[in-house]
């Protein structure tokens, strides 16, 4: 079995739930007591948090390819970026380690794919959302039709999960502004729906929507235990 970094703590509600998806998936396919060989790295994420809404991406990168050295270093065969958002730097992150970086948004692309799914839904931070290193990837790479909610709707969402969803907090009357941006999205003629934020499974699960969704954390979990026990 290969050894899984995870580059984590962004939020660390959501790294729970990589770490817990990954030993259950373990446990299930090799049976016993077994589990997943787990390397973490879980970040501070105030200042990167504070980094991100500054425009300062070059500052998240320092802080994430100091954390992937030292993954590595410590012995990951591959690792994974648990957030979506901070895949914004995943090619400097790449580019200063020498093992694999599973990148979150192929790994739901080739999902959709196999559910021959065309034209899909995203929520997540506005800046997954609404930048070409995530929405655009979708499109250009993966030739998806990918629609996002309007302008008032995309601040709701990102605000929840900020204020929120990273801080472990759950409300109802979120999850029903939630499920009104799904349909909305479905009306649209979105066939499903990305959670393309790591913490959002933890407010709007598919038995909440007959709208298709597609949870980032638990796809890119499922392609690194293929990968650690192939
Ligand atoms: N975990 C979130 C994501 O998947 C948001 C937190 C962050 O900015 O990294 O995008």
């Amino acid at each position: 079995m290969k050894t899984i970094g995870l580059l984590g703590g962004m939020s660390w509600e959501s790294t729970v739930s990589y770490y817990q998806i990954i030993n259950e998936l373990v446990g299930r396919r090799l049976g016993g007591l077994h589990s997943a060989k787990i390397l973490m790295y879980s970040v501070d994420f105030d200042p990167i948090e504070k980094l991100q809404h500054q425009g300062n991406w070059n500052g998240t990168a320092e802080i994430l390819t100091d954390a992937a050295r030292r993954l590595e270093r410590g012995g990951a065969d591959f690792m994974l970026i648990c957030t979506n958002t901070m895949h914004k730097v995943e090619p400097e992150i790449s580019s200063s380690v020498s093992i694999p970086v599973l990148h979150i948004a192929d790994a739901t692309a080739d999902a959709l794919i196999a559910e021959q799914i065309d034209k899909v839904g995203l929520l997540g931070t506005a800046f997954t959302m609404e930048q070409d290193f995530y929405k655009g990837r979708l499109e250009e790479k993966f030739r998806l039709q990918v629609l996002i909610p309007d302008t008032e709707e995309r601040r709701q969402v990102h605000d929840i999960i900020y204020q929120e969803l990273c801080l472990g907090t759950i409300r109802e009357s979120s999850r029903k502004t939630y499920l009104g941006i799904i349909d909305n999205l479905a009306k649209k003629g979105a066939e499903a729906v990305i959670l393309g934020c790591t913490e959002i499974a933890l407010l709007v699960g598919q038995e909440k929507t007959g709208v298709p969704l597609f949870d980032t954390t638990r796809i890119h979990a499922e392609k690194a235990v293929d990968l650690a026990l192939s």
